[in-house]
């Protein structure tokens, strides 16, 4: 019985190639020492699963920015602004491409699927020319082999690689990418005939978009593509890789007949239903990799339940034929838990990392050999049922008021527009009210004395001056700037998700837990072990102590339900729309609280919503529904007087605007700069938003600052398709990450075209 690995993280277990790749970036460091960082994690990757006992390594799963960038160098499919004139594509044209360079900006780059990972979005058009121009892929083959580890060559699949690009700038946008499938499938070839003359054996084409509801012609791209590259495939075993959900039923049908295809990747952990499908009917001699091993979190894996599994599906695909692995690169989650210092040892108990995962995989496989390493089980399944048991996991009290609002609805007593009038009488604002989105630049020296505090090399007492001073700081510049709505800056927090993880019950943080996201950047999710609860108040300390300083609305700034599920790992031991109504019911407490403190206006933070919506259509509607009503929990308790703000962070949610709407909030801000067109056909295609909406008139990921005319201009775009008193003017976002010499100007510009737009009135 064999074991097999998907993908594996690139970063290292402490980030080794984050830190190789900035130096090399800020030219601390050479080429050839980041080349040396890069080899040398490649080879320990290999080395370890070779000495796990995994029959079937995975190569070409590293890159130096991310697998589809490698795949638009492979293909030579480089936008001419790069200025590239052929030859081998070097490091000055890839990271270009990925982060831009002094005179031309980088690619758009767009999430992976539904996980927090990046890709580069390749830009096509009918006049590009494909040619083989990085052979990393066969280099890397030979690599591994010269270390003593056969591997199998992992290739984005061709298929997947067209139906995530986009039509380049100037090429007319309804251009259909599939029709460049032959000119691709060219170098596709190249590249295979490379790696059989390097002596590979199998070859691995990862197609993910097989899991998406496809249209008929899209599925028929597959077919064509891998009959294509069929004669060129003989002699090799070819595994087609799936992965992140279910596989309906027709692609599932298409997948499995693909010529020169004798292998199928499938995840059994997000894809409960492709298990019905292979029980009714697999296709005789074909080997089925069966992802049992989750790579998208990090609880050890429940081993008698996945050996049920495996055992139910030898009987369908064959003894010799069934490959136990995981369910998707393990790129999405964590390292080695090795380097957890800081987590206790029932806690570690219950998790695996990759390289634990790994072990997890080959453990199976030789179970299914008939040589089960009877201590290994046994310590697994104590392991599981301490978690069960473990009274830091179970809050009864939790377990019944979440059980309790299942089946039922919450909403606000009164509508939308009778709030909205009751809190105009006690807020009293101007039309087109201003307001910031939350955080305020986050200085190095604010970052140094939250840094001191954790390290207790400070007081207490200090700490709380400092902060209060910066509070301070940031009110009285709001206050000449002229903002109408003001925030306290959030000066107390590293990170919207990890503030609140830290106070709340249930919660646990690694030092080392980290996840890819983009490039270099890597974030660190807290885990869920247990029941949520908030032992005490979280925020009403500083927000109560903001508005003190002011006579204006002071907001108060909570991060919602769905956001802190969705950028956390969760535990899988019970439904995730359960997890998120406890965590919904926490806010609730807080938001509560706040009221009770005088705060009026409470901003609860959707930044994640629409990130967690499921890949397969069928899911969404139930998804967006719990999450919609675990919103609503968080504020069903105020008074009509007390104002209801919520804020997302990006701009394709047409599609599920009707839940936005359902969320019931008195105000949304939402990003919108970079895609004004978008928002405001919704609202041309006679969407009605009853409520206040604050589209984002300029864009706080750039440091340019926004002049008044433009920002005006913008305004009265928006004007003409809303209702005047329902316009907020605000940022696109928190604006954390710039420095004040650009906050000044641009929030100053912000009022100042306000001001000329209400006298215009
Ligand atoms: N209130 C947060 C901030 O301003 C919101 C951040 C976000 O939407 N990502 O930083
Ligand atoms: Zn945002």
């Amino acid at each position: 019985m064999a074991s097999h690995i998907v993908g594996y993280p690139r970063m290292g277990p402490k980030r080794e190639l984050k830190f190789a790749l900035e130096s090399f970036w800020d030219k601390k460091s050479s080429a050839e020492d980041l080349e040396k960082v890069a080899a040398d994690l490649r080879a320990a990757i290999w080395k370890q699963m070779a000495s796990a006992g995994i029959k079937y390594i995975p190569s070409n799963t590293f890159a130096y920015y991310d697998q589809v960038l490698n795949t638009t160098a492979m293909l030579g499919a480089v936008p001419p602004r790069y200025g590239w004139t052929g030859g081998e594509i070097g490091f000055d044209t890839y990271f270009s491409m990925g982060r831009g360079n002094a005179s031309v900006p980088a690619m758009e780059m767009t999430k992976w699927f539904d996980t927090n990972y990046h890709f580069i979005v390749p830009e096509l058009g009918p006049d590009m020319k494909f040619t083989y121009a990085s052979h990393k892929a066969v280099n890397e083959y030979k690599e591994a082999k010269a270390l003593g580890v056969d591997t199998v060559p992992v290739l984005v699949g061709p298929v997947t690689y067209l139906l995530l690009s986009k039509p380049a700038n100037g090429v007319d946008p309804s251009f259909d990418l599939l029709t460049l499938l032959p000119k691709v499938i060219a170098v596709y070839k190249e590249v295979v005939e490379d790696l059989k003359a390097a002596g590979a054996s199998w070859i691995q084409f990862d197609e993910p978009t097989l899991v998406l509801d496809l249209e008929p012609h899209k599925l028929h791209a597959f077919t064509a593509a891998y009959s294509d590259l069929a004669s060129t495939l003989s002699g090799l075993n070819v595994l087609v890789e799936t992965y992140f959900a279910d596989i309906p039923a027709d692609a599932y049908k298409t997948l499995t007949s693909l010529p020169g295809v004798t292998a199928f990747g499938v995840d059994l952990v997000r894809g409960g239903k492709t298990l019905d499908l292979i029980k009714g009917g697999f296709p005789s001699g074909k080997y089925l990799f069966a992802g049992v091993v989750d790579g998208r979190n990090i609880w050890a894996n429940d081993l008698t339940a996945s050996l049920i599994i495996l055992n139910g599906l030898e009987d369908v695909v064959g003894k010799d034929k069934l490959v136990v692995s995981t369910s998707c690169s393990l790129l999405h989650t964590a390292v080695d838990l090795v380097n957890e210092t800081k987590l206790d040892n029932e806690i570690k108990s219950w998790l695996a990392f990759a390289a634990q995962k790994v072990v997890e995989v080959n453990a199976l496989a030789n179970a299914l050999a008939g040589q089960k390493d009877e201590a290994f089980f046994s310590s697994n399944s104590a392991a599981l049922a301490s978690r069960k048991s473990s009274p830091r996991v179970t809050n009864e009290g939790v377990q019944k008021a979440a059980a309790a609002l299942k089946g039922c609805d919450h909403r606000r007593a009164t509508n939308v527009s009778t709030r909205l009038d009751a809190q105009q009488k006690k807020l009293n604002l101007p039309v087109l009210p201003t307001t910031t989105i939350g955080s305020f630049p986050q200085t190095p020296e604010l970052r140094r004395v939250r840094r001191e505090y954790k390290a207790t090399k400070i007081s207490e007492e200090e700490y709380v001056t400092a902060i209060k001073e910066e509070i301070r700081k940031v009110v009285e510049l709001q206050e000449q700037l002229d903002i109408d709505v003001l925030v306290h800056g959030e000066p107390e927090r590293n990170d919207m998700v990890e503030y609140f993880g830290e106070q709340l019950s249930g919660f646990a943080f690694t030092v080392n837990g980290w996840v890819q996201s983009y490039g270099s950047r890597c974030v660190k999710p807290p885990i869920i072990y247990g029941d949520v609860s908030r032992p005490k108040q979280m925020t009403v300390f500083w927000s109560s102590t903001a508005q003190s300083m002011t006579k204006r609305p002071m907001k108060g700034m909570l991060t919602g339900p769905v956001t802190i599920l969705n950028w956390s790992f969760v535990r899988n031991d019970q439904p995730r729309s359960e997890t998120c109504y406890q965590i919904a019911l926490a806010i609730k407490d807080e938001v509560e609280d706040l009221e009770k403190a005088g705060i009026t206006v409470i901003q609860i933070d959707e930044a994640a919503l629409r990130e967690g919506l499921p890949l397969r259509k069928a899911a969404q509607a139930q998804y967006l529904d719990w999450a919609v009503h675990s919103f609503r929990i968080t504020n069903v308790g105020v008074q009509d007087t007390t104002q209801i703000h919520t804020h997302m962070c990006y701009s394709h949610f047409n599609d599920i605007i009707h839940s936005i709407i359902d969320m019931d909030a008195d105000v949304i801000t939402i990003e919108n700069s970079r895609s004004d067109e978008k928002l405001l056909r919704v609202f041309r295609d006679g969407v009605k938003y009853g409520a206040g909406i604050g589209p984002g008139v300029y864009d706080i990921h750039s440091p340019r600052i926004p002049p008044t005319e433009e920002i005006a201009d913008r305004m009265n775009k928006m004007l003409a398709v809303l209702e005047t008193n329902i316009l907020w003017v605000n940022p696109d976002c928190g604006l954390k990450t710039r420095k004040y010499t650009e906050v000044n100007p641009a929030l100053t510009n912000m009022v100042a075209a306000t001001k000329l737009i209400r006298n215009q009135l």
